[in-house]
């Protein structure tokens, strides 16, 4: 059976604190992913059926092949209509930040999330949370947000109550946080919290086709001209480099979540211990850096010393602030500077 995770104190903040919230924020990181929305979609009904009026919030869009997750519908885009959301949040009384450990995270919408008098809850998974959290719920050995809230509910509730779209929901996100269980997955609890959400009757088979098989035809052909036009092996260093400049993707008509995955692809070529994705944002003039590991190597301390960012110990991202020729030259600089954690000489 699955143990209580949370700790007494906190259980009975997380209880003191959401029995007595009539209005909940629920918010994630920008960009948001599987896990993140997952986890605000499970969150959001988990709450709703405990009579709570729930206002679930991303700062930006999130991917078409997410839209067909359960209550997807409710969820209001802050970038989309600020107005709207600033003044559906006048009454809230508790805010829970989901998936995310720094309020940075939340990107354009941080400052209006910071200006609320409402106390927060932080639920999450990634090492070393900020102190902007009146309750900071924080289990980096998780594999997903998903996976602690799915511990949470069953600690605070029961598995009895657990509806068959909350359980699709928490799936998803632990599923597509680790790779379909390819990496960060070797807890066994990971897969009795699996057996316990396909009791709920979760079609797995089905969830992930919803979230794999449902790209538009331009990401292929993206793909392909990546892999063979752009993508540079450094063998020295075991590393991979895949860049993408906004002229290209006006080319290949490129969607928010197209590219997603693509900077796991050349860690399947033997050896690789690295992989890097940079593609220019057009929204900003930045460039987003993805960066993927296998084994032991830290992309989140490369992400924060060299790219102005963080994350897990095999999956990190940031940002900088530059062109794309200057981006490549800091990839050179912490390539040199990671050099005897990743070549093999
Ligand atoms: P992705 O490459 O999918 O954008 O991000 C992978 C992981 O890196 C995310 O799940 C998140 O944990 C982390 N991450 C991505 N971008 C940032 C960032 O700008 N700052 C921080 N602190 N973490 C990030
Ligand atoms: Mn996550």
């Amino acid at each position: 059976m699955l143990s209580n995770i949370l700790s007494e104190t906190e259980l009975s903040a997380f209880k003191h604190m959401t029995e007595k919230a009539r209005h909940v924020l629920l918010t994630c990181h920008v960009s948001p992913d599987g896990d993140a929305l997952g986890a605000m979609l499970s969150c959001l009904q988990f709450l709703q059926r405990k009579g709570k009026k729930v206002t679930a919030v991303t700062p930006n869009i999130f991917p078409d092949f997410l839209k067909w997750l359960p209550c997807s519908e409710e969820v209001m885009i802050f970038e989309k209509q600020p107005e709207e959301v600033k003044s559906a949040l006048s009454d809230v009384d508790l805010v829970m930040c989901l998936d995310f450990n720094d309020l940075k995270r939340l990107d354009i919408f941080s400052e209006t999330v910071k200006g609320l008098q409402a106390p927060k809850i932080m639920l999450d998974h990634h090492p070393n949370p900020s102190n902007e959290f009146e309750l900071a719920i924080s289990y980096p050995e998780m594999c997903a947000t998903c996976e602690l809230l799915f511990r949470l509910f069953i600690q605070t509730d029961s598995l009895d109550n657990i509806s068959e779209q909350e359980a699709t929901c928490l799936y998803t996100g632990m599923m597509t946080d680790t790779g379909c269980f390819s990496y960060n997955s070797n807890r066994s609890e990971i897969y009795m919290s699996i057996a316990a959400l396909l009791s709920k009757g979760i079609d797995k088979d089905k969830i992930y086709r919803q979230i794999y098989y449902n790209y538009p035809v331009g990401r292929f052909q993206l793909m392909g001209y990546l892999l063979y036009v752009k993508m540079k092996a450094f063998s020295k260093f075991r590393t991979a480099l895949m860049t993408l400049t906004y002229e290209e993707q006006k080319r290949f008509a490129f969607k928010k979540g197209d590219t997603e995955g693509f900077v796991n692809i050349p860690l399947q070529i033997k050896g690789n211990k690295l992989s890097i994705f940079l593609r220019e944002n057009p929204e900003n003039g930045t460039i987003r850096v993805s960066l993927r590991s296998v084994d032991d190597f830290p992309c989140n301390k490369m992400a924060e010393e060299f790219f102005n960012g963080g994350g897990h110990l095999n999956a990190a991202g940031g940002v900088l602030e530059c062109d794309m020729e200057k981006a490549e030259r800091v990839v050179d600089e912490a390539l040199k500077k990671y050099a005897p954690l990743l070549s093999n000489e």
